[in-house]
């Protein structure tokens, strides 16, 4: 009987998972990879593009993996409640879950692109027994260059949004720096508002009337505001102060990794861990 074992690779949008899609697709050209991509409803229209273009490169299709019940339904789930680095409902619901109903039970091998100069991160690993994981840049000793070599070699380059972004994910990611907030009301005027109404919701039905200065941050587990501390619009009015701070850290990274493009260079300073289903 044939081998039903199927071969995953998920791509985020981001420029590890792309490259290790292309690489698949060049060593193992036998292989029946089936590619995804777990689609919130809220990703970046620069990841959409980016896709398209990775799908011409592979000459496959990415699967788009929907949950059944999108943002706004765990929004009210979750009893208006953002989600934040305590409480990440986002990536459970619309990330893992689908993905796991799309598996199934049928046994996998999940292909993950962590890179071998950062074998200390931690890409999603699924806790379901007929999942197996394996990392083919570690094995191969592929590292960032490797990957932007990847990319440019196969003509695609990295992502339109590293021009201002570090990472993939939703518009909304409570895990952009502050100055990619900014970014977002200047790149996508309408998605950072889209996020301020958002917001503006959740504090109103907290009982507080846009100043984040009156919100009690230290309840555990609960976030009225997309940005640490702040609402976005107190954001953006700090809006030349953030950027000065950004970009002496775009001048400390450029710095220290000559080679990189800044956003993806301030990345890889970056010892904060972003989710790791959305980001690699
Ligand atoms: S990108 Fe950010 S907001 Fe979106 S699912 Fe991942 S952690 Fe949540």
């Amino acid at each position: 009987m044939a081998d039903q074992t199927r071969h995953i690779c998920g791509i985020s949008g981001g420029k590890d998972s792309s490259a290790l899609a292309v690489y698949l697709r060049q060593t193992r050209p036998d292989l029946d990879i089936e590619y995804f991509f777990c689609d919130t409803g809220a990703e970046l229209p620069e990841t959409y593009t980016y896709l398209n273009k990775l799908e011409g490169v592979l000459g496959r299709k990415v699967t788009r993996l929907n949950a059944e019940r999108g943002f706004d339904h765990w929004f009210e789930v979750f009893r208006g409640a953002l989600p934040s680095p305590q409480m990440r409902w986002c990536t459970k619901n619309l990330k893992i879950k689908p993905l796991e109903q799309w598996i199934g039970d049928d046994p996998a091998v999940s292909y993950v692109a962590i890179r071998a100069d950062e074998a200390n991160r931690k890409g999603y690993i699924s806790t379901k027994p007929n999942i197996t994981t394996e990392f083919p840049f570690i094995h191969a000793g592929i590292d960032i260059d490797g990957v932007n070599k990847i990319l440019d070699d196969a003509g695609i380059g990295l992502p339109e949004y590293y021009e201002w972004r570090t990472r993939s994910g939703c518009y909304f990611c409570f895990y952009q720096r502050k100055a990619e907030w900014v970014g977002l009301a200047d790149r996508h005027p309408e998605l950072f508002d889209r996020a301020r109404q958002i917001e503006m919701k959740v504090l109103s039905e907290a009982g507080v009337d846009g100043d984040a200065s009156y919100v009690d941050f230290g309840m555990k587990g609960r976030a009225y505001t997309w940005s640490q501390g702040e609402t976005l619009d107190e954001l953006l009015a700090r809006r030349s102060e953030i950027m000065t701070q950004h970009n002496a850290a775009l001048e400390r990274a450029k710095k220290s990794r000559r080679n990189l493009p800044l956003f993806v260079a301030l990345d890889e300073d970056d010892d904060t861990m972003p989710c790791a289903v959305c980001a690699l």
